[in-house]
């Protein structure tokens, strides 16, 4: 059975993709801390950055790197990115990802409990803005 984000990257199921190249996604997590809330994945499904070879580790460093630094500068706020591991943080999808959460709100914890709602076509609207699929082009 594969992972419900190898499902997205196959276009099985649908995300606000912001990003993609051969190796690698990124999308708005369905249930985000904070807007904006964004994960970055493999295409390779790993379990955890444990399996991953050092390169394909690195090359996706990279990618979070940029994605992290583009919503800091176009979002004007704190980024915190994050990574669940299994063992350690209650990691639910086993499917490698980092979590790149804009800290839009100083006053609440990084993991608050409820989601974060997107107004109407909020999420078409800021897509193409934090999009760097234009970036690397
Ligand atoms: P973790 O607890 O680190 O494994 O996080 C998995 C993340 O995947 C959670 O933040 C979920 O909200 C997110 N997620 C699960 N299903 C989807 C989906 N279909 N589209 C986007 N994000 C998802």
């Amino acid at each position: 059975m594969t992972s419900i984000f190898t499902q997205i990257i196959e276009r099985k199921i649908p995300a606000s993709i912001v990003y993609e190249d051969n190796s690698h996604i990124a999308f708005l997590d369905i249930y985000p801390f904070e807007k904006w809330h964004t994960l970055v994945v493999p295409k390779k499904e790993y379990e955890t950055i444990m399996d991953m070879p050092e390169d394909e580790y690195l090359e996706l460093q990279k990618i979070v790197l940029q994605i992290a630094k583009h919503y800091e500068k176009i979002l004007w706020c704190g980024i915190n990115v994050v990574q669940n591991n299994k063992a350690i943080a209650g990691q639910s999808v086993f499917h490698v990802h980092f979590h790149i959460i804009p800290r839009l709100d100083n006053s609440k914890p990084v993991f608050f409990e409820s989601s974060e709602k997107y107004w109407e076509n909020e999420v078409d609207i800021y897509r193409e803005k934090l999009s760097l699929l234009n970036i690397n082009s």
